[in-house]
C-alpha cells in the first residue's frame, strides 16, 4: 500500500512539537506492515540545508500565485517530498512564526498552497508512483482533502488526524477568493466557519477518516470542553472517528544506546542513572540537597497547566524536591518560574531554550517528570520518561489517561503501576500528586518497582502503526465499494 503523508513539521528535519516525532517516526513504523510513505512538507532552510541532492520531480508556475516545485530525496530512512517555493517558506524564523514570535502574516496561502500541493499529487500521482491513502496532520495539511472534495477527478481515500484540535487556522472569509476553490466550497459542509474559513473543520468536513491520537482525547472532543467548537461535527461525524495512540522511535529513544545520556543503562543497570541525576543537577546548577529530582520539558502554556505547577513549586521545593524546567512559552509562565528559581537557588532552575540532547539527558536523570496538562490529545515526554525510567506524573487526560497507570494501592500491589496521575486538573491536586511521588521516591524498593514497570511498557509505534495500516485498508475497502 502506498501512503502520502503531509505534514508541516517533520523530526528530525524540523520540529516544534510531537506533530514532528510523529510524522517522523510511522512511516518509518509502517514499513513493518507493508505500507510504503511518501511524506510532503514545506521547504523551510533549515531543511533544504540539511538534505542533499534532492531531485526535482515537479514544479508548478503559480502555485496559490506562488512559484514552486516539489524535491524528492530520502533522508535517514524516510521518503521525502519537499515543496520547494521561495515566495512561501524561504524567510528567518520559525515555521509558523517570525523570530517574534508573531505569526507569519500569510500562513493561510503557505498552508492552502502545502495541501493544494498535496492534493495535486495525490490525484495526478508523480512519475511511476500514485498513493492509494492520503494522510494528513493537523490544520496546515488540512485542505487537502477539501481541494480533493472540489476536484474534479475521482478521490483518493483521505485521512486526517488532529494531534491538538486547539489550533484551528482560522482566517477571515476574505480569504476564500484566493484559494481557488470553487464558490460552493464556501458552505457549512465545505470550507466555511463561523462566518471565515476554518482548515481544521473543511479537513474534518471533507476526509473520508478522521483520527486523534488517543482513544480518550476521541472521546473527550466530542464534548464542548475539550472540541473547542468542533464537538458538533466531530459527534455527526463520530462513526468514522478513530483514537490510536502515538508511540516513540525506539531507537531514537533508547537509554541502553542514547548518545545524549551520559550513562547509558537498562532496568536492570538502573542504578547507574546516578550519573545521570549529576549531570542534570550540574547543567541546572541544583546544588542543594539529595531529594528526588523533578523535571518538565515542555511549552510553558496554560494548556500544559504550567501555572499549576508554578503555583507548586514551593511545596515541591518544602518536601524536599528540586525541580529542573526545559521550556519556552508565555511569557508570565516563564517570568513565574524564573521567580521560583530565584526564590530557591540551587533547588528551582529553569533554561528557556530548545535543547534536543539535554531534553534526552533529563529524561535520563531525573527521577520524575511533571505533566499537568488541561488537555493532552497524546503526550510524548511521559512515553520517554516510561522508557527511561523517569517515573511520570501527570494529569489524568487525554493521552496521558491512557498511557500511565497510577500508582494505586490496587496497581501497586499487582505491580502494574507505572507512575502518579491525578485529577481533576487543580494546583491542590497536582500538590497532592507530588507528595505521593515524594513518598513513594522515599521507598526505594516500590520506586525501583514503579520505574521497571514503566520500562516494560509498551510504548512503541508496533501496534498503533498497524492499526493505521488497519484504518487504511478500511478506507481502501471503502472506495472499492
Ligand atoms: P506538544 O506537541 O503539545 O508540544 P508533546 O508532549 O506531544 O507536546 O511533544 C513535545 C515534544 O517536544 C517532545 O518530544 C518533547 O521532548 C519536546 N520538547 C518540548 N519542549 C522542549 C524543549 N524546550 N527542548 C527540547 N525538547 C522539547
Amino acid at each position: 500500500m502506498k501512503v502520502l503523508s503531509v505534514a508541516s513539521e517533520v523530526y528530525p528535519l524540523v520540529k516544534t512539537g510531537g506533530l514532528a516525532d510523529v510524522a517522523g517516526a510511522l512511516p518509518l513504523a509502517l514499513k513493518g506492515h507493508g505500507v510504503s510513505v511518501k511524506t510532503l512538507m514545506p521547504g523551510y532552510p533549515a531543511v533544504l540545508s540539511a538534505v542533499k541532492d534532492a531531485e526535482r520531480v515537479l514544479s508548478f508556475d503559480s502555485l496559490l500565485g506562488g512559484k514552486a516545485e516539489v524535491l524528492e530525496v530520502e533522508h535517514q530512512g524516510l521518503d521525502l517530498l519537499i515543496l520547494h517555493s521561495p515566495t512561501f517558506f524561504d524567510r528567518p524564523g520559525g515555521p509558523y512564526a517570525d523570530a517574534t514570535g508573531k505569526d507569519h502574516f500569510d500562513n493561510w496561502r503557505r498552508f492552502a498552497a502545502l495541501s493544494k500541493a498535496g492534493a495535486m499529487i495525490a490525484q495526478a500521482g508523480l512519475e511511476g508512483w500514485k498513493p492509494d491513502i492520503v494522510h494528513v496532520h493537523d490544520w496546515q495539511a488540512a485542505m487537502l482533502p477539501a481541494y480533493m472534495r472540489y476536484a474534479p477527478e475521482p478521490e483518493v481515500p483521505t485521512l486526517i488526524t488532529i494531534h491538538n484540535i486547539a489550533f484551528q487556522g482560522q482566517f477571515g472569509a476574505d480569504i476564500f477568493p484566493y484559494l481557488e476553490l470553487p464558490p460552493h466550497a464556501f458552505g457549512i459542509d465545505g470550507v466555511e466557519y463561523f462566518g471565515g474559513v476554518g482548515y481544521l473543520k473543511a479537513g474534518l468536513q471533507t476526509s473520508w477518516a478522521i483520527s486523534t491520537v488517543s482513544p480518550s482525547y476521541a472521546e473527550e472532543i466530542l464534548t464542548p470542553e475539550f472540541g473547542m467548537g468542533l464537538e458538533g461535527l466531530l459527534s455527526l461525524r463520530h462513526s468514522d472517528l478513530h483514537g490510536i495512540v502515538n508511540g516513540i522511535d525506539a531507537h531514537v529513544w533508547d537509554p541502553a544506546a542514547d548518545p545524549a545520556v551520559k550513562v547509558n543503562y537498562t532496568a536492570s543497570t538502573l542504578k547507574t542513572r546516578a550519573g545521570n541525576k549529576r549531570a542534570v543537577a550540574d547543567r541546572f546548577g541544583l546544588t542543594k540537597g539529595e531529594g528526588p529530582l523533578f523535571c518538565v520539558i515542555s511549552r510553558l502554556t496554560w494548556q500544559k497547566g504550567m501555572d499549576l505547577l508554578a503555583e507548586a513549586v514551593d511545596d515541591l521545593v518544602h518536601l524536599g524536591g528540586r525541580l529542573a524546567v526545559l521550556g519556552s512559552g508565555d511569557r508570565a509562565l516563564e517570568n513565574a518560574f524564573h521567580a521560583a528559581a530565584a526564590r530557591h537557588p540551587g533547588s528551582v532552575s529553569v533554561l528557556s531554550i530548545y535543547d534536543e540532547p539535554l531534553s534526552h539527558l533529563m529524561q535520563a536523570g531525573s527521577d520524575a517528570i511533571i505533566i499537568p496538562s488541561r488537555f493532552e490529545p497524546c503526550g510524548l515526554t511521559q512515553l520517554y520518561g516510561l522508557r527511561y525510567g523517569c517515573v511520570p506524573v501527570v494529569a489524568r487526560t487525554g493521552g496521558l489517561n491512557d498511557t500511565v497507570i497510577d500508582a494505586s494501592h490496587a496497581a501497586l500491589a499487582t505491580k502494574a503501576a507505572t507512575g502518579i496521575s491525578f485529577g481533576p486538573v487543580t494546583a491542590p491536586n497536582l500538590r497532592r500528586a507530588i507528595r505521593r511521588a515524594v513518598r513513594l521516591y522515599h521507598d526505594p524498593k516500590v520506586w525501583t518497582q514503579l520505574q521497571k514497570q514503566g520500562m516494560k511498557s509498551d510504548v512503541s509505534w508496533e501496534k498503533s502503526a498497524g492499526l493505521y495500516a488497519a484504518l487504511y485498508s478500511e478506507l481502501l475497502a471503502k472506495k472499492g465499494a
